[in-house]
């Protein structure tokens, strides 16, 4: 069958696809959103993972989302809501006393910590600001002699100069050391130290004495807005389905089930796509939400430049985190945790050295003996996901390299094992509790959710993989050396995480006739 009814096929119904749907729509453009799975959000999902316990499947908090895409697809019109929002980050100690970041407060800190941890916050918030108006826009092209990109370099480049002399030499400073460096010589408590490390490494091939943690940890923050992640109302899906809702409702259609085998070229540009079932589509564009590496798998390397090819072959994308979810008989007690606190953003992370002797393994395609793990048990602030009194509890668990070099059959049990006792030290008897239990692995991520290497931000984020180079020359500005094909996903700038932008830019870029560079 051929269908030319419409002008833009999206490949994936992640937020970014949906979001790029969304505003292609409102522009006036026919959209077909092609969803391999069966529900909307990719990586913002919910699912029942044993009966009657629902978890966020992948994210589960919501820190970055973009506050111009909430508003301008009404995201809580079209159904989000919160079940917790400015929530604390507590650093479980095991023994001794715990360290609770509340905004910018700290409980648990000397003087001289919170002295020193409003004045970091002060400053890595407005490196963020700068940094998210580079991101909430297409970067403009460096070497082209248009206008329009002259004068959002300009715009940009005097942003960078209101932060003030100050503030711009310890950027460059900052920005050439590590996280683990930066937190060394400007806080005495290492539970805090640890905590600024995983802001920086979490879902990153990294530890925090690892170049470009900086960078990481700024993206982390692009629009924090200094209170704290949120919990979906109803897990992370239910911020897919807003998603789709404000996607349909610009006009966009959305098709579940319908996986894209190729992407299909005619006279070298794109003009369709091949489903698995055979089904043929056509239309003028051809945008990807899928990630770098299985956007031009599925256009073919022999249709590719070989130079192209080898630049996408050496995009990193090496996926370290592991997703645990854990349904509860009760609520687990921890160690020194005031139980009203049980609801917050729980790290399982006491030193700098702990992160990065756990990320040291992954270097030689080992898993962390000692896991590092930030946890959430959503159940305290949403009795949706649970039968009465019982809890969910969910874990981001690093490190768990992709390529495991004993193997993933072999690797698994050991790897849930590991968490489990690092749980089980700073909760004493939770494994009694446990009912049902399930490790998502980088090759499981990879699989359910067709992120190819199982990465959080579908790649890297480094400053060799980030603003105008992201994700890798001539695919950084949304359109592809492929006339005709985009890409909308994390792998495009601004990266991974929750934020819709890559997607919005994507949209915006398209509308404005963007080509490849
Ligand atoms: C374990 C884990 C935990 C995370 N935790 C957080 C968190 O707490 N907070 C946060 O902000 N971020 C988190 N992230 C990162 C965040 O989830 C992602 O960066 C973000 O969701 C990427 O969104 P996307 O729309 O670009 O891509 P995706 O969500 O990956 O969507 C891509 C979509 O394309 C579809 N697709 C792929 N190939 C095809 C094909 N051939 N045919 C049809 N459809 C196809 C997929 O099925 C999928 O629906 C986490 C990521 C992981 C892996």
């Amino acid at each position: 069958m051929t269908d030319a009814t419409y002008d833009a096929l999206i490949v994936g119904a992640g937020h970014n696809g949906l979001a790029c749907a969304a505003y292609l729509a409102s522009g006036g453009r026919k959209v077909l959103v092609l969803e391999a799975g069966e529900r909307p959000g990719g990586l913002a999902a919910t699912r029942e993972f044993a009966e009657g316990f629902r978890v966020s499947a992948a994210a589960h908090l919501l820190n970055m989302l973009s506050p111009e895409v909430a508003k301008e697809l009404a995201l809580e019109r079209h159904g989000l809501a919160y079940a917790a929002r400015n929530l604390k980050t507590v650093v479980l100690p095991g023994n001794g006393r715990q360290l609770v970041i509340d905004g910018d407060r700290l409980e648990g800190a000397s003087a001289n910590d919170q002295a020193a941890f409003t004045e970091f916050q002060r400053r890595m918030r407005r490196y963020a600001k700068v940094l998210n108006r580079f991101c909430a826009r297409p970067f403009p092209h460096l070497t082209e002699r248009r206008g329009r990109d002259n004068r959002l370099l300009a715009k940009l480049a005097w942003d960078v100069r209101t932060l003030g002399k100050a503030d711009m030499r310890e950027l460059l400073r900052i920005g050439a050391i590590n996280i683990h460096d930066v937190a060394e010589e400007q806080f005495e408590n290492p539970l805090l130290k640890a905590a600024l490390s995983m802001d920086a490494v979490l879902g990153s091939h990294m530890g925090p004495r690892s170049p470009n943690t900086v960078y990481a940890y700024l993206h982390r923050h692009l629009n924090d807005d200094g209170q704290g992640p949120a919990l979906v109302k109803g897990g992370m899906g239910a911020l897919g389905d807003a998603f789709a809702a404000a996607a349909e409702a610009a006009g966009a259609t959305i098709r579940y089930g319908a996986r894209i085998a190729s992407i299909d070229l005619t006279d070298c540009r794109a003009a369709g796509v091949t489903l698995a079932d055979g089904t043929n589509l056509a239309a003028a564009l051809v945008v990807s939400n899928a990630d770098l590496k299985s956007t031009f798998q599925l256009v073919g390397p022999l249709n590719l430049d070989a130079g192209f090819v080898r630049r996408v072959h050496n995009f990193r994308a090496r996926g370290v985190t592991a997703k645990l979810h854990l349904a509860l008989d009760g609520l687990p007690e921890f160690r020194g945790l005031n139980p009203a606190d049980a609801g917050s953003r729980l790290l399982a992370a006491t030193t700098m050295d702990g992160i990065e002797g756990a990320f040291n393994h992954a270097k030689y395609g080992e898993c962390s003996p000692q896991p590092v793990m930030e946890v959430t048990i959503a159940t305290v602030h949403d009795d949706s996901l649970a039968p009465p009194g019982k809890h969910v509890l969910s874990a981001v668990a690093q490190y768990a390299p992709y390529a495991l070099k004993a193997g993933w059959r072999a690797g698994r049990e050991t790897f849930m094992h590991s968490c489990l006792s690092q749980l089980e030290a700073l909760a004493p008897g939770i494994g009694e509790q446990v009912i049902a239990a399930e490790l998502l692995t980088p090759p499981d991520l990879e699989a359910r959710f067709g992120l190819r290497g199982g990465h959080w931000h579908h790649g890297e984020i480094a400053l060799d993989q980030a603003l105008f180079t992201r994700p890798v020359p001539g695919a950084n500005h949304y359109a592809t050396p492929v006339p005709g094909l985009y890409l909308c996903g994390a792998s495009a700038h601004p990266g991974g995480g929750l934020l819709g932008l890559a997607g919005r830019n994507a949209a915006k870029a398209i509308l404005a006739g963007a080509d490849a560079a």
